[in-house]
């Protein structure tokens, strides 16, 4: 694999970076030059296999088990374990997160919004709480936030996963602002469907019976790749983007109008 480095000698944690859009983000991050710490809440098979692929491409890759939603303390001695591993911190790339099955506001299921909440706004607010320190002392620190065209589309049926990634771009525009002054860029990217597990639930919900059907429709021709979404990750963290923070990068190729529409339950 060619090896470009234009994050080279960057550290990198990339939450749920052990499948679908982070395995993704962790890899292209990898061939670009950086360390990357892995985070994955229960999948360790996934966290090795995407750890032994970046070393034999001739990356620098380990993993770090914990669940980033359940509270504060672990994940800050997580990060912090990160930066004595590495020698430091400079790049947070905040994408693990959860979906449930479709439910209206009137019938919802209080413990399960709860755990969206948890997963993908709390998580990320320990996450960028440990990491800041870290990121505030690299001279040039990056977060990146996974979003989803849900925080703006907010589809019926949909309020939990969109409430959360609503409340995730609010915490990383505030942050970015805050953070201006300690030489830190903070960005959001908004991926529309994505091929991973999660994309998968995405396209049967709308009636399709899995993504090779997505594919025969999709626009120019395929599916958005997990490494799409990482090199959008990299132009945010490098020195192209180095005027760019507070802003959104949507990665939807047009939007998701080439899909049925979601099927009521
Ligand atoms: P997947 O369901 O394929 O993977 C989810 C990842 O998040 C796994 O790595 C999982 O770890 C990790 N994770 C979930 N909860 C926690 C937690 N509490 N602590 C640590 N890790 C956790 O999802 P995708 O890869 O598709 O999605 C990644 C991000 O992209 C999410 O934020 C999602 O909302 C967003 N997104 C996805 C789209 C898509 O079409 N796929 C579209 C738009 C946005 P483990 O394997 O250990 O459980």
């Amino acid at each position: 694999m060619a090896q470009h480095t234009t994050l080279a000698g960057r550290v990198a944690l990339v939450t749920g970076g052990n499948r679908g859009i982070g395995a993704g983000i962790s890899r292209v991050l990898a061939q670009q030059g950086c360390a990357v710490a892995i985070n994955y809440r229960a999948d360790q098979a996934s966290a090795e296999k995407t750890r032994v692929g970046i070393e034999t491409a001739g990356g620098q890759a380990r993993i770090y088990a914990c669940d980033i939603g359940a509270a504060y303390a672990p994940v800050r001695d997580m990060v912090d374990r990160i930066a004595a591993d590495f020698g430091k911190l400079d790049i947070l790339v905040s994408n693990a997160g959860v979906n449930i099955p479709a439910m209206s506001t009137a019938e919802m299921d209080l413990d399960q919004m709860r755990q969206v909440m948890d997963a993908n706004f709390y998580g990320a607010l320990y996450s960028v709480k440990a990491a800041t320190p870290h990121l505030r002392r690299a001279g040039r620190g990056d977060a990146v936030f996974i979003s989803s065209i849900s925080a703006i589309k907010l589809p019926a049926l949909r309020m939990p996963y969109g409430a959360s990634k609503g409340a995730l771009e609010a915490l990383a525009i505030t942050y970015s602002k805050e953070e201006v002054r300690h030489g830190i860029r903070a960005n959001i990217i908004r991926p529309g469907l994505i091929e991973t597990e999660m994309g998968e639930k995405v396209v049967q919900r709308r009636g399709l019976k899995n993504l090779e059907e997505a594919y025969r429709i999709a626009p120019y021709g395929r599916l958005c790749q997990p490494e799409d979404i990482g090199r959008a990750v990299a132009f945010l963290c490098s020195d192209a983007a180095s005027y760019m923070t507070g802003t959104t990068l949507t990665v939807d190729g047009g939007g998701l109008d080439w899909l049925p529409p979601v099927a009521k339950t």
